[in-house]
């Protein structure tokens, strides 16, 4: 028998499963559709397992320059497979904590792949939802008054580029392997292509990125891109830019042989492995959108500033609408969603007060305008930048590299862009968030007073450096 919701989410990823606690707390019945398992992409192929994988780099590494700090050790040697044995029992105790947020929540779980079928009576505009179900059941029908498209996105590659999963991997693959190999070639030095660089060289391997624009990290400031070019070779990383991959180019013997044009020359690379990491595509196959009005767009579900697609009891949210493909935008964008079908009125979300983070060593951590796009909307700006190698507590930890970076604009001193790389700036790029969502000026983050000693001085005296009035520096 079909079952009645308020609201049916459909894929339980970050974004659908914040949506779903949300709708809970509001009162709307609500149920679940996850083909694989709670937690999506961000906990068990993304944020989570990846972040935990750079942790016992980071660990390694640190142990390495132990002597640097007055501690005698032995040479470290690395246990792999305890690395990933650590990275999945991270994993599973969060997978566990989502599971039971749904319990608590009476949030109704599917486990199966979910599809939207044609208009129903009960909800014209929403649609049937017809579930396949894991367990080989017979298929469960919901039929809900709202719908939320939270299905995520999956890794893409090149044409030529077949993932074998052994020598051509994703980071879905990568995630998995039993051991390190010796070296590997990544193609695209973007966020996820840096991270693993980060880690990799950090364990030990000999890394090679190709990438095919003039910077890595495009789209972050051109001065935080020349920073972690010059970070990523002091680690021993080959950093090609300008290097168009040639695909058909791809030989596989006991290792990987590839080929890429740099700067008019055919340049051969060879390694053990190749991760490719040059985008995701939207997981919008098969999910019965041809049943409905909803338009896609370069691959993406297309909404309005609530979400909502042209099914107006559709709303799309996360990785499947493109833009920032993030964890924490993803549920953010659930969240408004939610509330706005709950007859709420949610403020729609401004993309420049969404914090974007690389947890490779050193950190980045960015909000808001880079210099290059302020000037290319017109303003006139003034900019502070202040370096790590001031901050005593820089010097504390041992890691002075990197800078705070802000731009404002010189006619009304409103805060443009915050850039950060360096130690812990993940952690302290929420200062630059909260600034900017209250409308804060330099002047004001200056005048909130920073502790001493600690790394968020580094904001502080970049604040003031907005005017010249820095005072380490
Ligand atoms: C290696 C890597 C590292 C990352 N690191 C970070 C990071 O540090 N910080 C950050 O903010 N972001 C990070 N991201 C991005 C982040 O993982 C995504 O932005 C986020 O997971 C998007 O959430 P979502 O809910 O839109 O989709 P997803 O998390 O992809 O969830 C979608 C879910 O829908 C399910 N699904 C799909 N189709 C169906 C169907 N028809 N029926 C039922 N279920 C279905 C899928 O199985 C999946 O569980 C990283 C990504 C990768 C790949």
């Amino acid at each position: 028998m079909a079952q009645e919701y308020d609201l049916v989410v459909l894929g339980g990823g970050t974004g659908g499963y914040v949506a779903a606690i949300r709708a809970s707390k509001l009162g709307l019945k609500t149920a679940i559709v996850e083909k694989r398992e709670l937690g999506g992409t961000c906990l068990h192929r993304g944020c989570i397992p990846s972040k935990a994988l750079l942790r016992s780099a980071e660990v390694f590494r640190q142990t390495k320059e132990a002597d640097r700090f007055g501690v005698t050790t032995e040479a470290p040697t690395l246990n792999f497979a305890k690395v990933q044995e650590r990275k999945q029992s991270v994993v599973d105790t969060l997978h566990k904590g989502v599971q039971g947020l749904m319990k608590k929540g009476k949030i109704d779980v599917y486990e199966g792949f979910g599809r939207i079928l044609g208009p129903s009576i009960f909800s014209p505009t929403a649609g049937t939802i017809s579930v396949e179900m894991n367990n080989g059941e017979e298929n469960e029908m919901l039929i809900p008054k709202n719908v939320l498209v939270a299905t995520g996105s999956s890794p893409k590659s090149l044409p030529g580029l077949e993932i074998d999963g052994e020598y051509v991997m994703t980071s879905d693959e990568a995630l998995f392997m039993d051991e390190l190999p010796e070296s590997i070639v990544i193609v695209g030095g973007g966020v996820i292509g840096i991270e693993w660089a980060s880690m990799l060289a950090d364990f030990g391997v000999k890394v090679t990125v190709l990438e095919y624009l003039p910077h890595i990290l495009p789209t972050e400031d051109q001065d935080i891109s020349r920073e972690m070019m010059k970070q990523m070779k002091s680690k021993g990383v080959e950093v090609v830019t300008n290097a168009k991959v040639l695909p058909d180019s791809l030989e596989k013997n006991n290792g990987i042989s590839i080929k890429a044009e740099v700067e008019g020359e055919t340049v051969s690379y060879q390694a053990s492995r190749m991760l490719v990491s040059v985008g995701r595509s939207a997981n919008v196959t098969n999910i019965g959108l041809e049943n409905t009005d909803i338009q896609v767009e370069n691959g993406f579900i297309q909404t309005n500033k609530f979400y909502q697609t042209k099914e107006s009891h559709i709303y799309a949210i996360g990785d499947v609408i493109g833009g920032m493909q993030l964890a924490h935008v993803a549920s953010h964008e659930g969240i408004i969603a939610v509330e706005h079908m709950a007859d709420g009125s949610p403020h729609p979300m401004d993309p420049e007060q969404v914090p974007t983070c690389i947890y490779s060593n050193p950190e980045v951590a960015s909000l808001g305008l880079t210099e290059s796009a302020a000037k290319e909307k017109g303003f006139d700006i003034k900019v502070g930048k202040f370096p790590f190698k001031a901050i005593g507590k820089a010097l504390v930890y041992g890691e002075t590299e990197g800078f705070v970076k802000i731009i404002a604009d010189k006619k009304t001193d409103d805060l443009l862009g915050v850039h950060m790389v360096g130690p812990h700036v993940t952690d302290m790029i929420s200062e630059a968030g909260l600034a900017k969502v209250l409308d804060a000026t330099p002047w004001e983050i200056a005048e909130s007073i920073h502790p001493h000693p600690t790394l968020a001085e580094a904001i502080g005296e970049a604040a003031m450096a907005v005017d010249g009035n820095q005072i380490h520096g």
